[in-house]
C-alpha cells in the first residue's frame, strides 16, 4: 500500500523549527515500517499572509503494510516537534491511501495561485475519504493536501543538512571558501549558492531554525555530491534530499490583460511602459504598465532587489516589456523578472540650430521651429536616436532577492 502523508504549518518565526525538518525526522522513523519512495518539499502561494517564511509544505509517499502504525508515528512526530505555543502555528496532517485523485492536483495548483480556505481543503478531504488531523485551527491541512497533490512535472532537488539540537539558535559557521569552490564546480547544476554582487552565502539561513544549509540543483545526485564539498563548521545531525517545485516558476500564470490580474496571484504579463520609472524614499522603483485595452497597473522593484532596479530605472515610456511577479493586495506587481521585448530607440524632438547647435523653439502652432539667436528656421520635428543602456533580453532579480519558486535565469535557457 502506498500511503501519502502531507504535513504543514509546524514552525514558528520566533521559536524556530521547520516543516522540512519534521519531514526529515519522520522519514527516518517511518523507515522502520516501510520505504519512503518520494519526499516532496512543495512551495505554495508566496503572496499569502499566513506564511512564516517561504510557504513550504512537505509530503512523503510511504510504501508500507503497516498503515496504522505509520499514521501513529506521524502524529507522534508532529506533536513532539511542532511549535504549538506560537499563535500563528496551526499544524495539519493529511493521510491518503493509494493514488491521489486528480482534484488533489487541482487543489495544489489553486494553492499556488490563490488563497484557499481551510474549509475548502476539509470538504475535498471528506469527499475523497482522506484522513486528516487538525491541530489548533488546523490551517496546515491546506498545505498538507496541496503537497500530496503536487505532481512536480517540472522539478528541482534540495539537499538539506540539519543541526544538532543544542546548536539551534547559535551562529552558523560555514566555510565560505568551500561554498565558493562547490559553486565553481557544480553551477549551473546547482544554483543560488552565492550572490557574487552582494558577496553573500545563500545556502545557510539566518533564522533560529534547525537548517544548517541547503543546496538546490537539478538532480538528487548533484545536490548530494555538492553538499559533500561544503565544510559545515559543525556536525550534520541529519540530512534529507527533497524533490521540489523550487526554481520552476510554477507559481506564475500568464494573463492576457491587466483586468485579469488578481490580488495574491503571480503573473506573467506583457505590456507597454506607460510612465517614467520613479524612485521613492527607501530606493523602491515604480512604473506603470499599460495593455492594449488601455488598462494600467503599477509594477515595483523594491530595494532588496538591488542591482535589478537599475534595469527598471532605465525603462522609458513606450518600451515593450513582459513582467513576471507576485501581486499584492493593492494589485501592485512585485517584479521577479523583466523581459525587455522592444526598446524604444527613437523619439521626435525639436530640430537643432544648424549654426549654434542649440535646440530650436516652436515658432507657434503650425509655424515650425526657430532659433531666436541665429534666426534660423526649420519646418518639422526630427527623429532622434535614443541611447539605451539596457538590452532586449530577460532580466531577473539577483539570487539574494529571489523567491524560492522563481526560476533562475540559468534554468530559463
Ligand atoms: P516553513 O518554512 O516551516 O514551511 P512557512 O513559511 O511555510 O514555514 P507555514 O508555517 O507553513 O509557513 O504557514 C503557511 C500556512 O498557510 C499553512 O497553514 C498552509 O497550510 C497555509 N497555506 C499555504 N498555501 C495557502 C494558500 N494558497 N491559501 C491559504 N492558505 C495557504
Amino acid at each position: 500500500m502506498l500511503l501519502h502523508i502531507g504535513i504543514d504549518d509546524t514552525d514558528s518565526a520566533k521559536h524556530g523549527m521547520c516543516t522540512t525538518y519534521v519531514g526529515a525526522v519522520l522519514s527516518r522513523k517511518l523507515a522502520k515500517v516501510g520505504e519512503v519512495e518520494e519526499a516532496k518539499l512543495v512551495r505554495l502561494n508566496p503572496n499569502i499572509k499566513y506564511k512564516t517564511r517561504g510557504n513550504a509544505a512537505v509530503a512523503l509517499a510511504l510504501r508500507t503494510k503497516k498503515v496504522a502504525e505509520a499514521k501513529r508515528i506521524t502524529r507522534r512526530v508532529v506533536e513532539e516537534l511542532a511549535c504549538f505555543d506560537d499563535n500563528n502555528t496551526n499544524p495539519g496532517v493529511v493521510f491518503y491511501e493509494g493514488e491521489p485523485p486528480e482534484d488533489f492536483s487541482r487543489f495544489y495548483r489553486r494553492a499556488l495561485h490563490e488563497v484557499v480556505g481551510i474549509d475548502q481543503a476539509e470538504s475535498l478531504l471528506r469527499e475523497r475519504g482522506a484522513e486528516y488531523v487538525k491541530y489548533k485551527l488546523g490551517r496546515g491541512i491546506v498545505g498538507a493536501l496541496a503537497a500530496i497533490g503536487a505532481e512536480l512535472s517540472r522539478a528541482t532537488y534540495e539537499y538539506i543538512a540539519y543541526r544538532a539540537r543544542e546548536r539551534w539558535g547559535t551562529p552558523r559557521n560555514l566555510d565560505t571558501a568551500s561554498v565558493l569552490a562547490m559553486d565553481a564546480l557544480t553551477f549551473p547544476l546547482t544554483f543560488n549558492n552565492y550572490d557574487y554582487a552582494e558577496r553573500r552565502v545563500l545556502i545557510a539561513p539566518h533564522t533560529p531554525c534547525p537548517v544548517l544549509f541547503g543546496i538546490r540543483g537539478t538532480s538528487a545526485q548533484v545536490v548530494q555530491e555538492a553538499a559533500e564539498l561544503v565544510l559545515p563548521g559543525e556536525d550534520i545531525a541529519l540530512s534529507m534530499v527533497y524533490k521540489t517545485n523550487q526554481g520552476t516558476d510554477a507559481h506564475l500564470q500568464e494573463v492576457s490583460r491587466i483586468a485579469e490580474v488578481r490580488p495574491f496571484s503571480s503573473v506573467i504579463l506583457a505590456g507597454e511602459v506607460a510612465s517614467a520609472p520613479r524612485v521613492i524614499q527607501g530606493g523602491h522603483v515604480f512604473f506603470e504598465l499599460c495593455d492594449e485595452h488601455g488598462e494600467q497597473i503599477t509594477c515595483a522593484a523594491y530595494e532588496p532587489t538591488k542591482g535589478f532596479r537599475n534595469v527598471v530605472r532605465a525603462l522609458i515610456p513606450g518600451d515593450r516589456v513582459r513582467v513576471y511577479g507576485g501581486v499584492d493586495e493593492s494589485r501592485t506587481i512585485n517584479l521577479e523578472k523583466l523581459e525587455v521585448l522592444r526598446l524604444k530607440r527613437e523619439r521626435l524632438a525639436n530640430p537643432r540650430c544648424t549654426r549654434c547647435g542649440r535646440r530650436m523653439e516652436s515658432a507657434g502652432k503650425g509655424r515650425g521651429y526657430r532659433c531666436k539667436r541665429c534666426r534660423t528656421v526649420a519646418k518639422e520635428k526630427v527623429v532622434e536616436e535614443l541611447e539605451r543602456n539596457i538590452q532586449e533580453k530577460l532580466y531577473s532579480v539577483p539570487p539574494i532577492a529571489m523567491r524560492h519558486l522563481a526560476k533562475p535565469l540559468v534554468l530559463c535557457i
